[in-house]
């Protein structure tokens, strides 16, 4: 979205014009092969654009093979160590090679190079702050300035070398470096960033750590494509990659639960079928307000911005409203009967919208 130049990973553009991408990374070694496709394709029904998978051994090949075969979104490799990885990745048809340069030397890389201009598949450099040579980083120089320096260094080398198409993340576990860093960055490198949170923690944790770091650089127009970093599944990644991008650019996806806290007046599940509501309808691709509030004195009034809600009424009893008027009342006695009358209206409107 806010590059200068755009790569193509696959047919997936990056960078220029093109929307902010979401990515995730698979986690099950790739022996796994079932597990790594039922998490494949979850992340892709949530909206993933881009799958990360590392390639740690050579005997992964026909694993990576079968992957990129089935996936229907671009599969990017990542290689640690050795360039030979990158080489069989490249065979294995994948759209886009991720390396730590800090992990392979510049001296081994030139046949992976002389590849990925043939192929013309782009390549990402993903620097973290914890796996910068040592022997790269000058006396007395800011760790923050070193990385700029390096990237550049890298970047000049491979195009000088003839690759042009270069994509760039540098990640911190802290969210303010990982600003500040990425500010810097985008003054000097005219290619897509990529930008993350590195290690950023389990979901909550790692849901406010990121949303804090990518939903500032998003407002500053720095962030091609991203990726949320959490010890959680791949598919809870792009739900929260797409509430960040909701948040800050408007881009939504899925259901957005409007919620009350509850109080006092509350006579309902609110907290229960508000969780549900976004467990069940998370994934749709059109993007819609479900309201759930506590009451039905002010709750239809407070959320009436939402495309359909319910609000708790006496005992056992709910309505549902719309552009804040009550378009039926209906009894429950599970959450799963609350569930059940919002999905009626949820399929209606994703048909209607569809269309
Ligand atoms: S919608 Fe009703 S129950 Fe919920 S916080 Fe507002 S007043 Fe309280």
């Amino acid at each position: 979205m806010f590059s200068k130049k755009a790569v193509y990973v696959g047919n997936l553009k990056l960078g220029g014009n093109a929307p902010v991408r979401v990515q995730t990374m698979l986690w099950r070694p790739l022996p796994d092969l079932d597990g790594n496709i039922r998490d494949l394709d979850m992340a892709i029904r949530y909206g993933a654009e881009l799958i990360r998978v590392a390639f740690p051994d050579t005997s992964d090949f026909k694993y990576l093979k079968k992957l990129v075969e089935i996936s229907k979104v671009p599969i990017v490799a990542d290689i640690h160590y050795d360039p030979k990885l990158a080489l069989l990745a490249l065979e294995a048809g994948v759209s886009k090679l991720r390396w730590n340069p800090g992990t392979i030397s510049r001296e081994r890389i030139k046949d992976v190079i002389h590849q990925l201009v043939e192929r013309k598949v782009p390549l990402r450099l993903g620097y973290n702050f914890g796996s910068i040579p040592t022997d790269r980083i000058r006396t007395g120089e800011h760790l923050e300035d070193a990385i700029i320096r390096i990237a550049m260094e890298d970047v000049q080398m491979l195009r000088d070398m003839g690759l042009e198409d270069i994509v760039i993340s540098i990640k911190s576990s802290s969210p303010l470096e990982t600003i500040r860093v990425n500010e810097k960055l985008a003054r000097v490198f005219d290619g897509p960033i990529h930008i993350g949170v590195t290690e950023a923690g389990p979901l909550l944790q790692g849901t406010i750590y990121s949303a804090s770091a990518l939903g500032h650089l998003l407002l500053e127009g720095i962030g091609d494509t991203i990726r949320v970093s959490l010890s959680a599944e791949p598919w809870q990644e792009v739900q929260v990659a797409y509430e960040i991008l909701c948040a800050v650019l408007g881009r939504c996806r899925g259901v957005r639960v409007i919620s009350c806290p509850r109080c006092a007046r509350s006579t309902g599940p609110v907290w229960e079928v508000a969780e549900e509501v976004k467990r069940r309808f998370g994934h749709i691709s059109v993007p819609l307000t479900v309201a759930v509030m506590g009451c039905s004195v002010n709750g239809p009034g407070e959320a009436s911005h939402a495309d359909i809600g319910v609000a708790f009424g006496g005992p056992g009893m709910a309505v549902v409203f719309a552009g804040g008027r009550i378009v039926e009342t209906f009894k429950y006695s599970t959450v799963e009967d609350i569930i059940e009358k919002i999905s009626q209206y949820v399929a209606q409107i994703e048909e209607a919208r569809k269309i």
